[in-house]
């Protein structure tokens, strides 16, 4: 599963890479960014952060 991060969109609050930090880290900008594909376990929490977004700056293929 790929996550993208729309970052115009993103306010850099930090709660992707808590879930999921696999996936996900905060880049030199202070926004979020997708940087590996999800694998296993991981799938469930790209969904969650794609649900807990504050923004819904994060969408994901299945
Ligand atoms: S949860 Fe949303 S607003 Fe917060 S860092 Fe991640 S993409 Fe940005």
């Amino acid at each position: 599963m790929r996550a993208f991060v729309d970052k115009d969109i993103c306010i850099g609050c930090g709660l992707c890479p808590t879930i999921e930090p696999s996936v996900f880290r905060m880049g030199d900008d202070d926004k979020a960014e997708a940087y590996a594909e999800a694998e296993g376990d991981a799938k469930g929490n790209v969904l969650e952060a794609v649900d807990s977004c504050p923004v819904s700056a994060i969408t994901a293929d299945q």
